[in-house]
């Protein structure tokens, strides 16, 4: 049997022709006063001969390697990889949504407008905030986006700071946005028990600090019971408090991060709110600011005046635009959708599967792994290898044993205060039985490290590439077509 896999181009034959284009009308003699020579192409491209069904067939082979959430269980921490609803697709496949054009007149656009609007109020009413702009288009951009508000608002009073405070379990994401917004970031260590150390804090809290960010529940999925009083110490010397909410996935319906203090939040839609993620995105991270920051929002805000839905461009203190357009439109309308099929008992009932499922793989999970914060989780948890450490596997070799089982492994080594660190989060659209065999697979593999430890050690076993010369790959990807001898010769160069 021929595999359609990665050889497309040793099944090409001259001549085989697999679609059918118009004749080209751009006259070759033209182009050449418009385009450098040297941009012009004398030769055709070397480009695969292969009909139509062979093309289908490579392009569903190579889909068919691809691993995610449609496929199986991704208990991906700190990224919520939930079921997307089918429903969202439809809606957002609309021709109302799908066809119009961002350059229309808002009178042309008024039901993607009060789209727009009605999303934005709720979130609002979701994150506790006073107004939402849906322009940042991920997590990231949602941070630094908070952060210029903080830098102008504070500028506006005719002040400097320079600093931002960020916990040790803080997303990557987090110094690095304060970073390119201007800051220096200063970590604060986390106490024995995974929370901020409230001491610590008070330490770096002065003057000169703009915010503190926080996530929470934190990655360890500890929810930071000092919240009321962390607040405190941030706003009595002139900070503000910057809630990440990626993963609002604990919180729906139950509380807010305009209640626990915070001023500002960013979502991320392709999180929480079901709509998908992965590769590079297109996502979104809307961003809720109390009152005082509103007239820093980026333009255009979305906003009703009578019955009619207006761009208002009218902000003189705005940070500006920071996303061409309304944002990525297509995500907005998946969570628009997502929210109101489920309804604010729907989303209460979301946080309380999450947490609840999450605390019943923590339980069957505890006897075999350590447990560095043993105690009620929120959405996510964390355990170590450290016992399997010992033994002489590493948290590494017992993930890349879990992708023979067809799973897709937890997150590792993160966060970085845990040694041999797991971060499980299994989310709540997944069923009992699925937990119940992912926690059997798990066991299974800490068996297999006290009595067979060689069959982690060289795992993954049954995908088509093991494991991979991480170095090389980052450092010297092969990205282009190569026949095998030579991608064996271009490594011995390397090397
Ligand atoms: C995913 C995540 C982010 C970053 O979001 P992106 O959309 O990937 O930029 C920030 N903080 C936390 C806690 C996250 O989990």
């Amino acid at each position: 049997m021929v595999e359609y896999n990665d050889i497309i181009f040793e099944i090409s034959r001259p001549g085989r022709i697999g679609s059918s284009l118009p004749e080209s009308d751009v006259n070759k003699i033209d182009l050449k006063d418009k385009l450098p020579m040297h941009l012009i192409r004398d030769i055709p491209a070397e480009l695969p001969e292969v009909s139509e069904l062979q093309l289908v067939r490579h392009y569903t082979a190579l889909s068919n390697k691809n691993y995610g959430i449609d496929n199986g269980f991704y208990p991906l921490g700190s990224c919520t990889m939930k079921y997307n609803p089918k429903i969202n697709e439809d809606v957002a496949r609309f021709d109302g949504f799908s066809r119009i054009h961002p350059y229309q007149p808002a009178e042309t656009v008024q039901g993607a407008l009060k789209l727009l609007y009605e999303l934005q109020e709720d979130l609002a009413v979701i994150t506790g905030m006073d107004a939402v702009t849906l322009q940042p288009s991920a997590g990231a951009q949602g941070e630094w986006t908070g952060l210029m508000m903080v830098k102008n608002y504070h500028e506006q009073k005719g002040e400097t700071r320079t600093k931002v405070l960020v916990p040790d379990t803080a997303h990557g994401t987090n110094p690095a946005s304060a970073s390119v917004a201007g800051y220096k970031t200063v970590t604060i260590p986390s106490n024995e028990y995974g929370l901020v150390d409230l001491e610590e804090l008070k330490k770096h809290m002065d003057n000169d600090t703009a915010a503190l960010m926080l996530t929470n529940p934190n990655t360890l999925g500890l929810f930071e019971k000092e919240i009321v009083e962390i607040s405190k110490v941030v706003h009595e010397s002139g900070g503000l408090l910057y809630y990440d909410g990626a993963n609002a996935n604990a919180i729906l319906g139950k509380t807010t991060p305009g209640k626990m203090g915070f001023d500002i939040v960013h979502l991320n839609l392709h999180k929480t709110f079901t709509t998908p993620h992965g590769g590079g995105g297109p996502g979104a991270g809307p961003v809720g600011v109390k009152s005082k920051l509103i007239p820093y929002l980026p333009v255009p805000h979305i906003e009703k005046d009578k019955d009619h839905y207006v761009l208002n461009y009218n902000q003189p203190l705005s940070i500006g635009r920071v996303k061409g357009y309304y944002g990525n439109f297509g995500i907005l309308v998946r969570a628009y959708t997502y929210i109101r099929t489920m309804g604010p008992e729907g989303l209460r009932q979301v946080s309380e599967s999450a947490v609840l499922h999450a605390n019943y793989l923590r339980k069957r999970l505890e006897p075999y792994f350590e447990a560095p914060y043993s105690q009620i989780c929120k959405h996510e948890f964390v355990l170590s290898g450290s016992r399997q450490k010992k033994l002489g596997v590493r948290t590494l070799d017992m993930a890349k044993r879990l992708l023979d089982f067809g799973y897709h492994p937890p997150t590792i080594y993160f966060p970085l205060n845990v040694e041999e660190c797991l971060m499980i989060e299994p989310t709540e659209t997944e069923s009992k039985e699925t937990l119940d065999t992912f926690a059997d697979t798990m066991i299974q593999i800490a068996k297999e490290v006290e009595e067979n430890p060689g069959v982690v050690l060289e795992a993954p076993h049954t995908t088509i590439i093991g494991r991979l010369d991480e170095v090389q790959a980052a450092r010297q990807p092969i990205l282009r077509y190569t026949k095998e001898e030579e991608a064996v010769r271009e490594n011995e160069v390397v090397t």
